[in-house]
Formats: C-alpha cells, sequence, structure tokens
C-alpha cells in the first residue's frame, strides 16, 4: 500500500494542515491500493499565497525563457512515461491501450505549446492601438479522474505558456498518479511556487479555489452539475472560468457510410476509455431501413470487445474508476430496460469472471427515443444507444436535441454531404470518419458542455486579458 501524506507548495512536497484521509481503492479487486491525506481550505490558501508570490516574476519571464522550462517539463515527464501508464492502469483501471494514448496526448499538450509559444504574439495591434496580452494571473485548476494527468498537463502547460502560475486540484481519486507526475515535475526543476498541487475534496479544496479572491480564472473538467457551480461562486469574485463540462455526443451513419467500417469506429467512440469519456459517442443514429443489419453487425463487434484486466495489453474495456460509478452505470441499464428500448447486447451486472471489480458488460439498446433517460443524461460508462432516423433532416433534428455540445461524429463517404452536416451540428468539434484529436485546434463545448476552449490559439487566449495601450 502507498502512502501519499505531501502536498507540493512552493516548490517543495510538505506535509498538509488537512489530516483527513481518503482510501483508494483498485478498480479490479477492491484491494486497498493507497491511503492519501487530503489537502484542506488552508492548505489552498497557502498554495495561492505561493502561487501569487511566484506570479511577479513568472509573469515577467520573456517567451524564450518560458519555452525552455516548458522543454524540461517535457523531458521530465517522458522520461518516465511508462511509469505514468502502469499507475494509471493501476489506480484508474484505464486499459494499456487507451492509458498509453492518454500520456501521449498529455506529452502532445506540451509540445503543441511549445510551438504555439514560438509562433505566438503577445502584443497586437487593433485599429491605432496596441493590444498587449497580459497573463490573467493564479490559476485554479481543477481536474476529474477520467484522464487524470493528460489534462493536469494540458492545462499547466497552456497558463506557463501564457505566464500564468497555477494551483491544481485534481480528483482525490487520482492522488496515486498525481503523486508520480508531481515527482517528475518537480524534477523538471520550475521556479518556485510556479504550479503547486493540493490533492483534496471538491467542496473544500475546490471550492476555497472557487471563492478566493487570489485566483483569477479556474480551468475546470468535469461535470456541468459542479461546472455550474463553479461559474456561480466564481462569479462573486468575477473569476474567468474555462469548463469542459459533459456530453452525450450524436454519432451519425449516413446512408453511404460503408458499415464495415462505420460499425466498429461506432462501437470504439462509444466505448473508447471504458465509456468514461466526455467525448463518447454514446447516441448511435442511424436510418431506420437499415437498422436490422445495424443490429447484426453491432453485435459481432462487440462480440470482438474484450472486458478485462487492463494491464492487459489486449483489453479494449476496464472496470469502472469506483463502484460507486459501477452502481451508476448499473442504474443506467436497469433505467434503460424500464423504459422500454431493446436489450440489444449486455445488460445488469458483472461479465462473468470479473465479478471481483467494478467490470461491466459492454451493453447496447435500440429502439431508443430521444426523450429516454439514457439518451439524454451522460451514463459515463460502456453503454450505447441506438435511435433511428428516417430524413437528413431529422437526424440533425435528433443530434442537436440535447442540453449537451461537446462532440458530434459523422459517417458517410460523401465528403460535401458530411461537411456540410458538419456545419449544422452544434457541437464543440466534429469528427468525420472516426475518432480525431488535433492538440492545435479547439476543443470545447457549446451549450451545457461548458464555456471556453482549450487547446491552440483559442486555449492560449484563454489565459489572457487584452490591454490596449493607446498612445
Ligand atoms: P466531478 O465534476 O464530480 O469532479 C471534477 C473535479 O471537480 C474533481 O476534482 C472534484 O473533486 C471537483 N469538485 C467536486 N465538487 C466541487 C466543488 N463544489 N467545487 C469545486 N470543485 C469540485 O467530475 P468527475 O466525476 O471527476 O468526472 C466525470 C465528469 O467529468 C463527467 O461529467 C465528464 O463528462 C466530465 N469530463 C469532461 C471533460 C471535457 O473535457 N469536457 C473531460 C473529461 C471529463
Amino acid at each position: 500500500m502507498q502512502v501519499v501524506d505531501k502536498v507540493y507548495i512552493d516548490g517543495v512536497f510538505v506535509r498538509p494542515h488537512g489530516t483527513a484521509t481518503f482510501d483508494l481503492i483498485s478498480p479490479v479487486n477492491q484491494e486497498l491500493l493507497g491511503k492519501l491525506t487530503l489537502a484542506d481550505a488552508t492548505d489552498t490558501q497557502s498554495a495561492i499565497a505561493a502561487a501569487r508570490e511566484a506570479f511577479k516574476s513568472w509573469s515577467q519571464t520573456t517567451k524564450e525563457e518560458r519555452i525552455q522550462y516548458l522543454e524540461k517539463m517535457y523531458a521530465a515527464i517522458l522520461k518516465r512515461k511508462q511509469h505514468l501508464i502502469d499507475v494509471m492502469v493501476k489506480e484508474y483501471g484505464g486499459p494499456l491501450s487507451f492509458s498509453s494514448v492518454s500520456m501521449q496526448f498529455a506529452l502532445d499538450s506540451i509540445t503543441s505549446n511549445i510551438a504555439l509559444l514560438k509562433q505566438f504574439d503577445f502584443e497586437k495591434k487593433a485599429g491605432n492601438t496596441i493590444v498587449q496580452l497580459d497573463p490573467v494571473g493564479v490559476v485554479g485548476i481543477i481536474t476529474p479522474w477520467n484522464a487524470s494527468n493528460g489534462f493536469i498537463c494540458t492545462k499547466l502547460s497552456t497558463a506557463l505558456a501564457a505566464g500564468c502560475t497555477a494551483v491544481i486540484k485534481p480528483s482525490e481519486m487520482s492522488a496515486l498518479q498525481t503523486q508520480a507526475l508531481t515527482e517528475c515535475l518537480h524534477e523538471a526543476g520550475l521556479p518556485r511556487g510556479v504550479f503547486n498541487i493540493v490533492t483534496g475534496l471538491g467542496p473544500e479544496v475546490g471550492a476555497e479555489l472557487t471563492r478566493n479572491p487570489g485566483i483569477a480564472k479556474i480551468s475546470f473538467t468535469g461535470s456541468t452539475a459542479v461546472g455550474k457551480s463553479i461559474a456561480r461562486d466564481g462569479a462573486e469574485t468575477m473569476k474567468r472560468v474555462t469548463l469542459e463540462l459533459g456530453g452525450k455526443s450524436p454519432n451519425i451513419i449516413l446512408n453511404d457510410a460503408d458499415l464495415s467500417k462505420a460499425i466498429p469506429i461506432s462501437v470504439a467512440a462509444a466505448f473508447m476509455n471504458s465509456g468514461q469519456a466526455c467525448i463518447a459517442g454514446s447516441r448511435l443514429l442511424v436510418p431506420e431501413y437499415q437498422l436490422e443489419e445495424v443490429k447484426t453487425r453491432l453485435k459481432k463487434a462487440v462480440a470482438d470487445i474484450k472486458v478485462g484486466y487492463p494491464a492487459d495489453p489486449g483489453t479494449d474495456i476496464g472496470p469502472m474508476v469506483s463502484k460507486k460509478q459501477y452502481e451508476r452505470v448499473q442504474g443506467y441499464i436497469k433505467a434503460g430496460i424500464e423504459e422500454g428500448a431493446e436489450l440489444l447486447v449486455g445488460g445488469p451486472g458483472h461479465p462473468e469472471g470479473l465479478e471481483s471489480g467494478n467490470f461491466v458488460k459492454p451493453t447496447i439498446f435500440v429502439n431508443v427515443k430521444n426523450d429516454m433517460r439514457i439518451a439524454r443524461e451522460e451514463i459515463f460508462g460502456p453503454v450505447l444507444s441506438v435511435l433511428t432516423y428516417k430524413t437528413e433532416e431529422e437526424a440533425i433534428d435528433i443530434a442537436n436535441d440535447t442540453t449537451y455540445g461537446l462532440t458530434a461524429y459523422i459517417q458517410g463517404e460523401d465528403a460535401e454531404k458530411t461537411r456540410r452536416i458538419a456545419a449544422r451540428l452544434e457541437a464543440g468539434r466534429v469528427a468525420i470518419n472516426g475518432f480525431k484529436h488535433d492538440p492545435m485546434a479547439p476543443f470545447g463545448g457549446f451549450k451545457q458542455s461548458g464555456i471556453g476552449r482549450e487547446y491552440g490559439e483559442y486555449g492560449l487566449e484563454a489565459y489572457l486579458e487584452p490591454k490596449a495601450i493607446l498612445v
């Protein structure tokens, strides 16, 4: 069992003021993996004070200096990449294949911020006026458990690139992953106080970051419910917010799609990261006349998927992060059955032989109506809802009939048609014919999937305040 009993404040690992502890439980067998001593509001205040002090000099560094530090950060993380992946597999239960991709994305976010800085101009012109882009101040970074270190790397590297300093509050359920990453960041030798890490509970540490006047901006990834409370409470001190929230992403299969490619892509899009993905394509929209063929192909595609131990390289779907998350997903599977959707594959309970962990059967419902809970609410597990449409117009209406708007997927052979439909979907990213990631392209949500964008120039500008200097 590993003990995590330090927070990282002002460049040193120190014992927290908080004394409460949190058990870290293995998602594969419920064994106790570790114990975390939780940071509290006092620790958060100390971290904010350190970040504020560091901001004075960090905000004055040159672009070139910041690039050098980001390069050190990249090198330190790269050196321990495999260890970071292994801890993610062990603590979170992310399949090895997904965890490896996730860690690569984390590294890519740093290199893309380096590339961006090289070409970014912190001084622009508007009319006859000089516009200077100033770092917004100390940023509170609050992250979820489903790709913890990826979110920390993306947000921290962007904040540092902008000239901001940070206080990071990761999920308490990711304490071992955070510890491994903090060791890398410490080794990178960044100036004291530019980043501080206080792992504690949301309503204590997260709430302190949200309320504290020393924090200028919150960059949050997590649920829509918590995102709303941050927007509300942060308004008191007029905090800037970037909120990356939930999703219920549509995946439209057009009538000219090649189903031999589209169905495996759709299953992968729905079940990526064991379904615990904000961008999961969890509503599959198919032409009504093709439903029977789609059903046959979906059954076959799911039969080819392996649910199992996350460290096994052949595993596609690992356990849910916690017992609570397992129960939540089970609740939605029951709701789908009770609402009258047709269970095509999967269903309640554990897959055979995997009863000891938080494993869920990959589940597909067909004949789903868009007003059912399984079509409207984010499940965050390997559960796919299949809906049918008669016309292209109806497909677009169903796709947009959601409170969310994070991602959408379209599959079809006619490039002009897919592009035309993409233009009409209410989503921050639309992926045509498969999952794609571009660390230079904006990422974020329409509607209740969030406010603001991350990545690339849009992401960097969210950490900057334009100042017009009228001469
Ligand atoms: P969550 O909202 O419960 O928690 C996210 C973080 O917020 C955690 O660190 C948590 O401790 C903290 N928090 C909780 N209460 C808080 C409060 N009152 N004030 C401040 N912080 C508080 O989410 P989760 O269960 O950890 O993660 C799953 C959710 O995250 C899903 O809804 C998913 O869609 C979303 N998510 C979104 C994206 C995206 O980029 N849009 C990516 C991944 C996950």
